[in-house]
């Protein structure tokens, strides 16, 4: 026999791919201009070009045996190095080389930090904050925990501390938090941390063992204004930061990303042991070399965020002139606009007909709002916008 489990998670496509799915098919049928597709985490905006430099000079001035042969399980050396000096200079972090893991994208470190901190024995239990990337459920529960939702408080989508602080009890093992977030574009403020930090102290003196603190950072440079994204490992010992090359450089499809446990955590050692086993035993070793050895020459570089800022702004702008409420979207490329209706599921097929294609927020554990996935062209933003405002009439909201 076959896992059920995983047989359902194959079957049941997210609501996401079937969004994308339908969109495709849409636009074979009446043009790919007049389909209004805002369903996908896609970068649109090209690599810098450092990314490709980097390639082209490794692939003719590095021997093929070194370039694409295994690195060490949890990666290069030199590239770890690379980064803990770049983390360092950067965010003060504290990072050392001997404490970071080299992972394909920032879904494999997710599930190789949690399952090496997890015991497996089914009574632990991770907080996310709703919303929340709907992954999160899959992989806590390949691991073994139990996933704990706590809603955000609206409008501003920060911390619900009196939900959260009810949340916590000894089965907790972690706290998974994403700024800029995947679906509001919500940065938690410095404030928010703080106070995030010493309520997870309180609880892990009262409960007698270490309470973890995931940072799933994706989109960690996609801010806009001087918004700063706090770096996590200053403001709490006992975190694992969870990054990923996706976003930042366009490279979603090459799957490249790295954990740092944090080395000022109590027994850091035996943590990162957990991670080289988790590794291991979820067959994420050696992450994939050639883009192992682009990083050194990519630290600190992005795909060019005027562009989405443009989108942002001018969506943001529209959709608030025609009525439309939206989180305050300081950063990531998605909006998580509240819909007119309580049922977001509905509100979406009304959009349908205008040929804009919206995500609902239920899969996200917040429902009553949809996603909208800027990173798409300038043109397409404008061209929707007709549809957006005629919505909005449909409403009687203008
Ligand atoms: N975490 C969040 C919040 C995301 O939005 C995504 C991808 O969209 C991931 C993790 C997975 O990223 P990666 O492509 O690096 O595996």
């Amino acid at each position: 026999m076959i896992s059920k489990k995983m047989e359902a998670l194959g079957v049941k496509k997210s609501v996401i791919r079937e969004i994308f799915e339908y969109a495709k098919k849409r636009k074979a049928e009446i043009g790919n201009e007049n389909v209004f597709d805002y369903s996908i985490g896609n970068p649109s905006v090209p690599s810098p070009a450092d990314v490709k430099e980097a390639l082209l000079t490794l692939l003719m001035e590095t021997d093929s045996v070194s370039l694409h042969g295994y690195t060490s399980a949890q990666g290069d050396l030199s590239v770890r190095t690379a980064i803990a000096d770049y983390l360092n200079q950067t965010y003060e972090a504290g990072a050392s080389p001997d404490y970071i893991y080299l992972t394909v994208g920032a879904a494999a470190a997710l599930t190789i930090s949690m399952s090496a901190i997890l015991d497996d024995d089914k009574t632990e239990e991770i907080i996310a904050f709703a919303p929340f990337f709907p992954e999160y459920k899959v992989f806590a529960e390949k691991a073994g925990a139990k996933l704990v939702t706590v809603p955000c408080t609206e409008p501003d989508f920060q911390i619900d501390w009196q939900a959260f602080e009810h949340a916590l009890n000894e089965n907790t093992k972690a706290v998974i938090v994403n700024s800029p977030n995947n679906p509001t574009g919500v940065v938690l403020s410095e404030e928010t941390i703080f106070h995030l930090s010493a309520s997870l102290r309180r609880a892990e003196e009262r409960f007698g063992h270490p309470i973890y603190l995931i940072a799933d950072e994706p989109y960690r440079e996609l801010v806009y204004g001087d918004v700063k994204v706090p770096y996590l490992t200053r403001y709490y010992d006992d975190t694992i930061v969870c990054y990923s090359f996706s976003k930042s450089l366009s490279i979603p499809g090459e799957r490249i990303g790295y954990i740092l446990v944090s080395p000022k955590m109590e027994h850091a050692k035996s943590v990162y042991a957990a991670v080289l086993g988790a590794g291991r035993a979820l067959g994420f070793v050696c992450a994939p070399a050639l883009f192992q050895f682009m990083i050194p020459h990519c630290l600190g570089k992005t795909a060019d965020l005027s562009i989405y800022n443009q989108n942002r702004e001018l969506l943001y702008e529209a959709l608030t002139a025609y009525g439309f409420t939206c989180a305050n979207p300081d950063g990531a490329f998605y909006l998580f606009m509240k819909t007119p209706e309580p049922d977001a599921y509905a509100f979406c097929e009304k959009a349908k007909k205008y040929e804009l294609l919206l995500v609902p927020s239920d899969d996200f554990g917040f429902p009553g709002y949809v996603r909208i996935a800027y990173c798409v062209t300038t043109e397409q933003i404008k061209r929707s916008l007709p549809a957006f405002e005629a919505l909005a009439k449909e409403y009687h909201l203008i």
